[in-house]
């Protein structure tokens, strides 16, 4: 494999972890679409599952889904990685190897809606106790803290709020405490935000969004910083049945190589809708942390490279007005997800965090008149004139 980790980051994400297929010299990794995967002998299986490298059978690791791996693991400066059927069998994976009897994690309260809600409604059968704190006050982190704390878990930015968390003062809080410190970085995607760099232990993402980029695959994945911790997610993942396959991984690798080009394009797209909307009178509030007027821009500054392709905003006249909105958009779809190349519009208290009961919603800051968009890379001019023409008809 190519050593280039001291490369720039464009060179990094096509190149880590690529290499000519061995058997063929093909360029492109191959799907290697097969269940399992013949021996030469006795001695040689017996090799294999005795730990000598080699491929056994696809749940327990293959070709296409390792060139994938070591793509993601290079990009966010882990030992290694663990591909996943989506962002939720990621999610379970960290849970479940890390959570048990008697055991408790402290989460950021605005999390993606079913990681919180399978921490509220499913782990408490398993004994799991979860407290759920607003992590961008490092503080509270802090004193939801306890003896029997074994993951500190923060989105940041969160969805869809988009208020951030100090990933390197929750590592302190979070490691002063014997915990591990996980950080879903799908919003800010490897390109933007590197949070094992940043004192984190795990970082994992849904590949659904900005690392595939198309709008057309559902997949998650684990990086771990340390490879104690590495072996413990493979053991609990390749029994628990979680994993890829190789097609699906397939497509997440031609998706990656564009992420750099993407996401420059759409934080392009976000940034000048977001200065647009901050200053039309139809808009009661904006959140974006590429806005000085995000509170924590600041902290964007610090530990991420720029602002992301997602904001929401509140528009004059509440809930009703919301919906004017999100119906009559031409250019923007109406639907969840959010980092594809095209730019997608949604209601989170209706859609997404549907799940949440109101009062938890409201505490979490997810407001009734608040819409998310994900920008996508359209032309600029299209999209503003989109928002523009249906902000005119409230
Ligand atoms: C979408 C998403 C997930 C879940 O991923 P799936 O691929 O849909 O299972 C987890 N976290 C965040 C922040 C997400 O946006």
């Amino acid at each position: 494999m190519k050593d280039i980790q001291d490369k720039g980051i464009m060179t990094r994400i096509i190149h880590s972890g690529q290499h000519p297929d061995p058997a063929t010299g093909a360029v492109s990794t191959p799907i290697y679409q097969s269940s399992t995967f013949a021996f030469r002998d006795a001695d040689h299986g017996a090799a294999c599952f005795g730990g000598a490298p080699g491929y056994k059978y696809t749940r327990l690791g293959n070709p296409t889904i390792e060139a994938l791996e070591s793509n993601i693991a290079a990009l966010e400066h882990g030992c290694g990685a663990l591909g996943a059927a989506s962002g939720m069998a990621a999610v379970n994976m960290v849970y479940l190897t890390f959570l048990g009897q008697g055991t408790h994690i402290v989460a950021t309260e605005s999390l993606y809606g079913p990681s919180r809600m399978i921490l509220e409604n499913e782990y408490p059968r398993f004994g799991v106790a979860s407290t759920f704190v607003d992590s961008s006050d490092p503080q509270k982190v802090a004193d939801a803290m306890c003896d029997d704390t074994k993951l500190v878990y923060i989105e940041t930015p969160a969805n869809p709020t988009l208020i951030l968390t100090d990933i390197a003062a929750c590592a302190e809080i979070a490691h002063a405490r014997g915990a591990l410190l996980v950080v879903d970085n799908t919003f800010g995607s490897p390109y933007l935000q590197n949070p094992l760099e940043l004192g984190a232990d795990i970082v994992l993402h849904s590949m659904t969004k900005f690392i595939n980029g198309h709008t057309d695959v559902v997949a998650g994945i684990v990086v771990a910083k340390d490879p104690e911790v590495l072996a413990r997610l493979r053991k609990v993942h390749y029994n628990m049945g979680g994993t890829m396959d190789p097609h699906q991984a397939w497509l997440v690798l031609r998706g990656v190589k564009s992420l750099g080009l993407r996401m420059e394009r759409a934080q392009e797209n976000t940034m000048q809708l977001a200065a647009f909307l901050e200053k039309h009178p139809k808009v009661s509030w904006i959140r974006y942390p590429g806005l000085e007027s995000h509170p924590q821009h600041e902290l964007m500054r610090r530990q991420m490279r720029g602002g992301g392709a997602v904001f929401s905003f509140g528009v004059v006249g509440g809930i009703e007005a919301g919906k004017t909105v999100i119906n009559n958009v031409q250019i923007a779809t109406l639907a969840v997800s959010l980092g594809g190349i095209e730019t997608l519009i949604e209601h989170p208290a209706s859609m997404t965090h549907a799940g949440i009961p109101a009062q938890e919603r409201l505490a979490a800051h997810i407001t009734d008149d608040l819409v998310r968009v994900a920008v996508g890379c359209e032309t600029y001019a299209d999209l503003e004139a989109d928002l523009a023409r249906v902000l005119d008809m409230i």
